[in-house]
């Protein structure tokens, strides 16, 4: 049986790829330039900001030697990420740390489609993600609304990114990647995590019950719970949600999803519990985090009933601590979309089909979570 987490030690199929996007992190967040903290400018968001730097095996005057074969780094506005981190609460020697330092990355079996890899850090903060070429594409076309957005929006529900860069090994392929905030890092172990888009078609984890466990991620269909939320949390998470969904539907984004996760917690103390909002200190600044830690009760409903309005399972209800946000919105409704949807249409409701337009999309988004997410009483 093939475990569904892996670590990257010498011999995973990874380790080589992982070594080199270690030595790019540490080269790049750690350049002398980048300790002073410099006013961004516009030039600053351009797609022609990016940088190139060798790493031959026995080092050059900028970079050390290393272990591994020749390659070619490039990062992607990089200013623009350093202020992000920083708005973001990332210490820079603590994100080093965290993906370079002596802790194995483990990579997470495909969870996607799409054929991403997914690589997580021991201490659960931070995901790097492999992407396409279109998808850096469209972050760095947004990046200047993006940053715009989460500085306005500190409860964006909107992934975290930190990073964009590419490895380009000497004769080999490029391969480009993003880091970015892990939404389901929590002190309590995640029992379940649900990928939701608000479409049906093809939604859903296709496993037996006995395989499910909390590594595997759900989707719509598979969904048997409603939350319910106490109402300064439930007002807030909306309203953010329909900005964060004006944002993606202005930028022509769509096939995004929320992911959630959450602990059942009904081993924890009531104090804990009920804080609002959940707030950490990183040392200078109070930062409030919408989509983490939010205390709920999830009720427990028949499995796909938010989409058919079957009765409820009973009142049964649970005491858990929810984490969620919006992720994988990185795609817009381009031409092989059009495509699958005129596809796709002709077999089934091509409302229940994952790609449509940007405006439909937000909207059936938005209204299968005011279905899950409900204001509790
Ligand atoms: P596809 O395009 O087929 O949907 P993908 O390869 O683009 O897949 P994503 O949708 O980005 O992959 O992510 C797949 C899964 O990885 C998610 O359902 C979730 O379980 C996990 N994941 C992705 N991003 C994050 C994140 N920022 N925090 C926590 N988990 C994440
Ligand atoms: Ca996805
Ligand atoms: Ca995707």
């Amino acid at each position: 049986v093939k475990k569904p987490w892996q670590t990257i030690s010498k011999g995973h199929k990874s380790y080589d790829l992982v070594l080199k996007l270690q030595l790019g992190i540490r080269f790049s967040v750690g350049k002398p330039s980048s300790k002073q903290s410099m006013k961004l400018w516009p030039s600053d968001f351009n797609p022609r900001e990016k940088f190139w730097t060798r790493f031959p095996p026995e080092g050059s005057k900028i970079t050390h030697a290393h272990h591994s074969s020749e390659f070619r780094w490039k990062d992607y506005c990089p200013k623009v990420f350093r202020h992000l981190r920083k708005l973001f609460g990332v210490d820079p020697a603590d994100y080093v740390n965290a993906i370079c330092g002596t802790d194995y990355l483990t990579e997470l079996s495909s969870p996607g489609k799409s054929g991403s890899l997914f690589f997580l850090t021991q201490d659960d903060r931070f995901i790097i993600k492999t992407v396409r070429k279109c998808e850096v594409k469209i972050l760095i076309r947004m990046l200047l609304n993006y940053y715009q957005h989460v500085c306005k929006y500190e409860n964006s529900l909107l992934t975290k990114f930190y990073g964009v860069h590419c490895v380009k090994p000497i004769g080999g392929h490029k391969v480009r990647f993003i880091v970015m905030g892990n939404l389901l890092c929590s002190e309590y172990g995640i029992h379940r995590r649900f990928d939701l888009k608000g479409s049906s078609h093809g939604r859903t984890i296709q496993k037996r019950e006995e395989e499910i466990d909390e590594t595997s991620t759900l989707k719509d269909l598979d969904l048997n719970f409603v939350f319910h939320l106490q109402k300064p949390w439930f007002k807030n998470i909306m309203w953010q949600i329909e900005r964060d969904c004006e944002f993606l539907e202005a930028e022509g984004i769509m096939d995004y999803s929320l992911l959630v996760g959450f602990h059942f917690s009904d081993d924890l103390s009531d104090s804990k519990m009920e804080t609002y909002p959940a707030r950490y200190m990183d040392g200078r600044e109070e930062l409030i985090q919408l989509g983490a830690n939010v205390p709920a009760r999830a009720e427990h409903v028949y499995q796909g009933s938010n989409f058919e309005h079957l009765p409820s399972a009973g009142d049964k209800f649970y005491k858990v601590v929810l984490y969620f946000g919006i992720i994988d919105i990185l795609r817009d409704y381009n031409f092989s979309k059009k495509l699958e949807h005129a596809y796709k249409s002709l077999q089934v409701d091509p409302s229940s089909i994952s790609a449509v337009e940007p405006n439909l999309y937000s909207r059936r988004f938005r209204d299968f979570i005011s279905r899950v997410f409900v204001e509790d009483d």
